[in-house]
């Protein structure tokens, strides 16, 4: 994976979030530091792979970003940087927010936040900062997907980020990782579901016969991200334990206004 260093100084700190035009609001961290069980396919085929992705600035943010949570961390431990992250949950709370609190309306856009568009959970520490930081904020909700579910320690930790009520979390599976998936999702009590990187269904005949269930012992309802590069996607594959993402398959738009509905928040698939 091509490193994400910058030439900017590292006495540069802060944290910030990614406007992305499906998600809405992100926060991310680095590929090379962070997706730390990563696996062949998907380092080939990521999306952050993209030009959008690869921008000077982009990779300059997701650097600032890392090198502050390892300070923070280093510092004070998952409390302190916990408080910087509800700073950043507070920053993208719908403006109508308040007034939809005493009219009991809903706000125009949900207040929502996907960790990691582009990066992973690296350590333990890590994650327990977003379970503090998602627990402080309860009407904020957050998901992610991740790969990091091979070690038991983070994925403990990883299990109870999942659990809580404002947060939904998804196992990332391809051809490589998806029998430790199947397990990770067995072992972790009805919170978990699996997402999977699909690729050209001839090449992942064998995943999918494991995912679906052939006897039965399939690992529930899968979420599939056909791979896609702009407008074109590989042909989503169908059946009933499957629900291909709409925004790959183009039902969604893209949508630049932050205070519009993104996609993901009109679809809600993917929200706790
Ligand atoms: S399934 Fe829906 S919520 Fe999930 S990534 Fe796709 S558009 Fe977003």
């Amino acid at each position: 994976m091509e490193a994400e260093t910058t030439t900017e100084t590292t006495k540069d700190y802060g944290l910030e979030l990614t406007n992305n035009s499906k998600t809405s609001w992100a926060f991310s961290m680095p590929r090379d530091r962070t997706c730390i069980m990563a696996t062949g396919v998907c380092r080939r085929l990521c999306y952050g792979n993209g030009i959008r992705y690869q921008s000077k600035g982009q990779k300059a943010k997701r650097m600032r970003n890392y090198r502050t949570v390892e300070l923070l961390l280093i510092k004070d431990g998952p409390e302190l940087l916990a408080e910087n992250l509800v700073g950043l949950l507070d920053q993208v709370r719908p403006s109508d927010w308040l007034a939809a609190r005493i009219t009991g309306d809903p706000t125009k856009t949900p207040w929502t936040l996907r960790i990691h568009d582009v990066g992973d959970f690296h350590k333990k520490e890590y994650v327990r900062s977003w379970i503090i930081a998602a627990e402080k904020r309860p009407d904020c909700s957050l998901w992610f997907y991740t790969r990091s579910f091979r070690e038991r320690r983070l994925f403990e930790e990883l299990t109870e980020l999942a659990a809580l009520p404002n947060c939904r979390g998804f196992l990332s599976v391809d051809t490589e990782n998806y029998e430790a998936g199947v397990k990770a999702v067995a072992q972790g009590g009805g919170v978990w579901k699996l997402a999977m990187l699909q690729q050209k269904e001839e090449e992942i005949g064998e995943m999918l016969g494991e995912l679906v269930g052939r006897d039965g012992s399939g690992a529930g309802e899968i979420l599939s991200f056909p791979y896609h590069r702009g407008r074109y996607h590989v042909e989503p594959v169908a059946h009933p334990d499957i629900f291909t993402c709409p925004a790959v398959t183009g039902e969604y738009k893209l949508e630049s206004s932050a205070s519009k509905l993104r996609p993901c928040q009109a679809c809600s698939y993917c929200l706790p």
